[in-house]
């Protein structure tokens, strides 16, 4: 395992994201907590020492079973981050509550890394707000020792990441950002590691793999990849990418299965970033694959602003197969097991999903054009 310098500490460069652990009958709330358990097991032998969870992660079960998992191994052979759950407004005059809460669905008495969680448009007043407290309450946590490190993670635009930076950035240790080949560009991620070094605050990795989505590519774009490094499979290109960008300290994945976590952990067994021609090759291929798609991460953050009960990010993948492949069979057949009231029809075109989107999809857009096409 290669690991990072970050203060006093060696962190493993590659962290578990406990955000897609695996789960029973599709049911994101119904945690597999022998398979996650099995997998934090091999990722402590291994040499993973960071773990990264949130209030609203599996519905609010992913605190509760990392806690479990974790409380087998010492204190101090672990690094847990959680986050406060300002992505719900909701939340923000309870931060009391909620930290206590979370110390206790963890398990533990000390969080090594707490995170205002997605900073973005819709929250940065509120967080900036001093009527809620939230800053002045967990800088008086760190002090008392119960938060080792402060830092946030970050959904929201260039602007929004400057705000929150104003504000905070001289009392901010780390920040979660995402970013992977494809949103070095596309989400200006280029930008907000540039803006960070400007603070001197080292970049946390979320979705290096796009939700999935650079775990495998096309032929095409496969057998570019080969042709460069034989011997590389197509996610190591994605943790290959981000071990070239000094300010990366932690890459966090959420690793769904033991196949996916024993890859990612023999990738970062080497320390191999991408040579200039190599970068340039890989930053043409993922402008290539922008063509037309909508790059839902799945996070489900809109599933519960839905009205209509909508399985929004579902939708939108097959929006993505169907418009990729200029129709096809597979959208269909899956829509086919859909209730009429659930289908991309169903939109009565609200918005509020959209309000909450951490990756600014027109989502109504794509109902309405997906209900078009499907109709025709
Ligand atoms: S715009 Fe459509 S998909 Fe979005 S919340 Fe409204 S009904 Fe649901
Ligand atoms: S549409 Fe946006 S909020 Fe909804 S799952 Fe996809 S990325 Fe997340």
């Amino acid at each position: 395992m290669v690991y990072k310098d970050f203060q006093d500490l060696k962190l493993s460069a590659l962290g578990m994201g406990a955000m897609r652990l695996p789960v029973i009958d599709g049911d994101d709330a119904k945690i597999d907590e022998a398979a996650a358990g099995e997998m934090v097991a091999y990722a402590m032998e291994h040499g993973i020492n960071y773990y990264d969870t949130a209030w609203g992660y599996h519905n609010g079960n992913s605190e509760l079973v990392m806690g479990r998992a974790l409380s087998k191994y010492p204190r101090d052979k672990f690094y847990l981050a959680t986050k406060f759950p300002g992505y719900d407004l909701s939340n923000m005059p309870k931060v009391k509550e909620i930290f206590e809460k979370q110390l206790e669905k963890c398990q533990v008495e000390y969080f090594d890394f707490y995170l205002f969680h997605n900073v973005c448009e819709m929250n940065i007043d509120a967080y900036l707000d001093e009527k809620y407290g939230i800053f002045d309450y967990l800088m008086e946590q760190k002090k008392n020792g119960r938060i080792k490190h402060l830092g946030f993670s970050a959904h929201g635009s260039y602007d929004v990441m400057k705000r929150f930076l104003d504000a905070y950035g001289d009392h901010m240790e780390f920040c979660q950002i995402q970013l992977n080949y494809v949103d070095w560009s596309f989400q200006n991620a280029k930008a907000k590691v540039e803006l960070l070094k400007e603070h001197n605050i080292p970049v946390w990795v979320m979705e290096p793999l796009r939700g999935g989505k650079l775990a495998s590519l096309p032929e095409k774009e496969t057998s570019i990849l080969k042709s460069m490094r034989p011997d590389e499979e197509v996610p190591a290109w994605a943790f290959r990418f981000l071990q070239s960008i000094p300010e990366v300290t932690m890459v966090l994945s959420g690793m769904s299965n033991a196949e996916q976590m024993k890859a990612n952990i023999a990738t970062f067994e080497t320390d191999k970033p991408l040579n200039d021609e190599e970068m340039k090759s890989l930053l043409a291929l993922a402008d290539g694959m922008l063509n037309g798609t909508l790059l839902c991460t799945a996070c489900h953050y809109c599933v519960s602003h839905c009205p209509k009960g909508l399985d929004i990010p579902r939708l939108l993948e097959l929006y993505n197969e169907h418009k990729f492949t200029g129709g096809g069979f597979i959208a269909p057949m899956a829509l086919a097991a859909v209730p009429e009231d659930k289908q991309p029809s169903a939109c009565i075109g609200c918005r509020s999903c959209e309000k909450v989107c951490p990756q600014q999809i027109k989502i109504s857009e794509a109902m309405a054009d997906f209900a078009a096409k499907l109709k025709g």
